[in-house]
């Protein structure tokens, strides 16, 4: 059988290749995982109410947009933030993954490249390499906590087939907040080189310093901007696979709704969950946020006790990246997995080359850390991590 050269070259999930090591070792060890970013807070009641409440004589194909009630709920969400978008600006995906890859096939065709700010979210490899398109990896660094170079900089990758700029904001896998000078700055850059802007805002909820501006509320974006959405994160409802794409482009809308037609419609039963989803009050996030502050403030302490680790300072979403003085990351998380514990007990981490793409060699010593453990098992978990790194063969 002939195997397509696209999805050869889409790279395995950093996250999964560590995967049958540690369904291994779990056998005889307990694992603290930091390695993915699925929250541990409970699903809001809401959302199974909504499932209760479907039983049709025919389980029928919903619409291809999406189901009315989750289009409203979406909407009255926005209008919550001050963002007024109409029905028809919205449409329903199977989680925020579906979101990326119809706006990526929309914008792009094969040999385009997409400007993403490196480490990015490391799917983002598969949602272009399924459509042979390139990414045009802009590095940032550590020592600046990630931020953006300067527009200069920025300006200098950019070719005559870069057609979009994806940003994910709070970020995946850094926690960066960016500023509205860097907002501002990209948005001059779109609108100067008739780019798409792809703005990921899954985390958009899971802000723990300071004020968060959306790219949604940046008008003069109107017409270049495709926000990707979803529920998995914001309601700890990652099973439900519900997300949204939105656009006020009438030109990209048309294509987004050929997309949705492609695949008939999404799961009923699943958008009727989500769209209880929505009427959740805000004041869940008060203690939502609250938690993950907790969390966020004891993995800052316990890292920047570790000699020679340097760590993003994680204002959002609930990761951190971190560098430590180690020959090689992969192999670190490995020896963590087989050949380490403390009392029986280790961690596992996602090693941070997946995050890259500009260079094979870029993020071979970082990791990226989920905070997704209650306060005192993080605390075992950062133990575990910085005795590791005292012992570990390959320190440098
Ligand atoms: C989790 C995640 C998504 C999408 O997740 P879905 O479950 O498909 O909604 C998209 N972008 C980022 C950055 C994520 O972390």
């Amino acid at each position: 059988m002939h195997i397509s050269q696209r999805t050869l070259h889409i790279p395995t999930s950093p996250i999964r290749k560590l995967a049958p090591i540690a369904n291994r070792v779990e056998k005889t060890k307990k694992i603290y995982h930091l390695n993915i970013g699925q929250p541990d807070i409970p699903t809001p009641d809401s959302f199974f109410e909504g499932v209760a409440s479907y039983h049709p004589k025919v389980v029928a194909y919903g619409k291809s947009q999406g189901n009315e009630k989750l289009l409203q709920g979406i909407r009255n969400y926005y209008a919550g933030w001050g963002m007024e978008y109409d029905l028809d600006d919205i449409f329903v995906t199977n989680g925020g993954s579906e979101a990326v890859s119809f706006a990526v096939m929309t914008t792009c065709d094969p040999g385009d490249n997409i400007l993403m700010f490196e480490p990015f979210y490391a799917n983002y490899k598969s949602f272009t390499g399924a459509y042979n398109v390139e990414i045009n990896g802009v590095p940032t660094s550590p020592d600046t906590g990630y931020h953006l170079p300067d527009e200069a900089t920025v300006e200098k990758y950019i070719n005559d087939r870069t057609r979009a700029i994806l940003i994910c904001n709070p970020g995946n896998p850094t926690g960066v907040i960016y500023t509205r000078a860097e907002m501002d700055m990209l948005s001059r850059i779109v609108r100067k080189y008739d780019l798409t802007l792809i703005a990921d805002e899954v985390y958009r909820e899971f802000v723990y310093d300071g004020v968060y501006t959306s790219f949604g509320q940046l008008r003069e974006l109107d017409d270049y901007l495709v926000l990707i959405d979803s529920v998995s994160k914001r309601y700890s409802a990652c099973g439900a696979r519900s997300g949204c794409v939105i656009t006020r482009n009438k030109a990209l809308q048309q294509e987004l709704l050929k997309c949705c037609q492609a695949r008939l419609s999404c799961p009923n039963i699943e958008q009727l969950g989500a769209a209880a989803l929505y009427t959740t009050p805000k004041s869940y996030w008060e203690d939502v946020k609250k938690e993950y502050t907790k969390r966020r403030d004891t993995i800052k302490a316990c890292l920047s006790r570790m000699p020679g680790v340097i760590s993003s300072d994680p204002k959002g979403a609930f990761y951190v990246m971190v560098k430590m003085p180690i020959d090689d990351t992969e192999k670190f998380a490995k020896w963590l997995l087989e050949d380490f514990d403390i009392d029986g007990e280790t961690v596992m981490i996602t090693p941070g080359n997946g995050f890259y793409a500009s260079d094979v060699k870029r993020g071979q010593d970082e990791a990226r850390l989920a905070y997704v453990l209650n306060t005192e098992d993080l605390k075992k978990a950062m133990r575990i991590l910085e005795e590791g790194l005292k012992k570990y063969p390959g320190r440098k």
